[in-house]
């Protein structure tokens, strides 16, 4: 369900112009086929890099722009201007292009050849001024893109480049994602309503809604076959409580919860959908609120979003695809209550039901139990500990004139004291740069109580995704002190005015 992101290609274009002769461009192609090899052979890079011919024309740089946009494949162009290529050559590709941009700033050596240089070197290797030209015509048309500088051969640039690509495929998975809303949102809450039709245009989501009898309809064509084998996946899978199993007295709980998956997911691939949202206020005929299905549908790589929430089910797929290929996951996550021993405070986050077992290594255990809202049958439920380590929680909210994004860099710790009665999937954490000031920052910038947990990718893949998306981004980490946040927080309110069409 996640795509491979080596199906996904970014193109490397490389600028130079006629006036160098036949002999420099050949070496101009030669050498930018040798950086964008680099690139392509970096375990650090997920996706394909194809070297495209060297440009020397605005009619041929345009062309180039066109085909990138037609070419669904394709989720952006890097772009290295070897020599010196005149930026009024790049002014119709600019304004055509309409996938995500990575300027590298690089040169085919790292020492300068100190005893043999001379000037067909120096006619040769350009960038230092010609990307300088490139940048000016950039800011200029104020195209969003990422600058990455230095020598191909550094980690910190392949990775650099990484981050983008991973980012230039979340860009990807929005222009395309369908989400399907069983019922609306929760009744009278505020941050999870939104502008689906603004979401549309900025995001490229689709987000349309179902009735849960729909769903329903799917669930009961589920056959005693299907049904049989996908108990058989939990049995080994799972720690499955003894009361669920085969034969003892609960198992047509189990049992139900597998029609439940069965149904939701060929619902989902019927429609072609990569996300989707439910409500536990309108469960219609559904004999339990979905909780291990949606668990394994989210580690499947479908986004969700409990309570209706569609934005945050677009977060958790946009995740699970910049994420791909790495370890980790991506999950919806709720800021549920806190430990507050001061100087120790902790976030203990979890759901109703819904976190995605991807978050830990170790075996989930498969239980039952009741719930106290909804008005249904007992859910089952997979219940473990995320594992500890580096983490990020976004969040995504509508504030009337445009989206923003909140992320805060966190870090999933172990459990100081087991908790034996609590019988959901959940993660604790510590915030960066410490409880007080996270929270400060989070209820200053009204990022929502829903958020996506990715373990799979950091904030900088989030950031490179705000800019190419052309939506707001704050972050909360390290760096963060209450008086900038705030400070941000206003000026982008002015910026985004100003920044939209009227
Ligand atoms: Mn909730």
């Amino acid at each position: 369900m996640v795509p491979d992101l080596k199906t996904f290609t970014v193109w490397f274009l490389t600028g130079s112009q006629g006036l160098y002769g036949e002999e420099t461009l050949r070496q101009v192609a030669e050498q930018s086929q040798a950086v964008a090899a680099g690139l392509a052979g970096s375990p650090d890079i997920p996706v394909t890099v194809e070297w495209k011919p060297v440009l020397t024309d605005s009619a041929a740089i345009r062309r180039a722009m066109l085909e990138a946009n037609a070419d669904d494949s394709v989720i952006g162009v890097i772009a290295w201007m070897h020599t010196f290529s005149p930026a009024k050559m790049w002014i119709a590709g600019l304004d055509a292009l309409q996938k995500p941009l990575l300027h590298l700033h690089t040169q085919a050596n790292v020492d300068l050849p100190w005893g043999e240089i001379d000037f067909d070197f120096m006619n040769l290797n350009q960038a230092a001024h010609g990307d300088r030209e490139f940048g000016y015509i950039e800011s200029r048309l104020n195209v969003p893109r990422t600058t990455v500088v230095g020598h191909v051969s550094d980690p910190a640039v392949t990775g650099r480049v990484g981050v983008w690509t991973r980012a230039a495929a979340g860009r990807a998975a929005t222009r395309e994602m369908k989400v399907a809303r069983f019922g609306d949102n929760m009744r009278y809450v505020a941050v999870t309503e939104g502008d689906k039709t603004e979401a549309e245009l900025r995001l490229g989501v689709q987000v349309n809604t179902w009735g849960v009898n729909e769903l329903v309809e799917a669930v009961a064509a589920s056959t005693t076959q299907d049904v049989d084998a996908l108990v058989d996946e939990y049995l080994s899978l799972y720690d499955v409580q003894p009361g669920l199993r085969p034969g003892a007295e609960r198992h047509e709980s189990l049992r139900e919860g597998a029609r439940i998956e069965l149904g939701l997911r060929s619902f989902l691939e019927a429609g072609g959908f990569h996300a989707f949202t439910d409500s536990f206020e309108d469960l219609g005929d559904l004999k339990q609120l979905p909780g291990l299905a949606v668990q394994r549908l989210m580690a499947d790589g479908y986004g969700f979003g409990a309570e209706g929430d569609w934005k945050t089910a677009v977060l958790v797929r946009t995740a699970a695809v910049m994420g791909a290929g790495l370890p980790g996951g991506a999950s919806l996550m709720e800021d549920y209550t806190y430990h507050l021993e001061p100087g120790h405070e902790l976030i203990l986050g979890a759901h109703m039901l819904e976190v995605s077992p991807t978050l830990t290594t170790a075996k989930p255990s498969l239980e039952i139990h009741p719930l106290g809202i909804g008005g249904k049958d007992d859910p089952v439920r997979l219940v473990f500990t995320a594992d500890p380590g580096p983490a990020v929680v976004v969040a995504l909210s509508d504030m009337r004139d445009r989206f923003r994004l909140v992320a805060n860099v966190v870090e999933n710790v172990d459990l100081p004291q087991p908790m034996p009665k609590l019988p959901v999937g959940r993660a604790i954490w510590k915030p960066q740069p410490d409880f007080r000031t996270s929270a400060t920052a989070w209820l200053t910038a009204g990022a929502a109580h829903h958020t996506v947990m990715s373990t799979q990718v950091g904030v900088d893949v989030f950031r490179d995704f705000a800019k190419m998306s052309g939506i707001e981004l704050l972050v909360i980490d390290d760096a963060t002190t209450i008086d900038a946040f705030e400070q941000t927080v206003r000026w982008n309110a002015a910026y985004y005015r100003l920044a939209q069409s009227i």
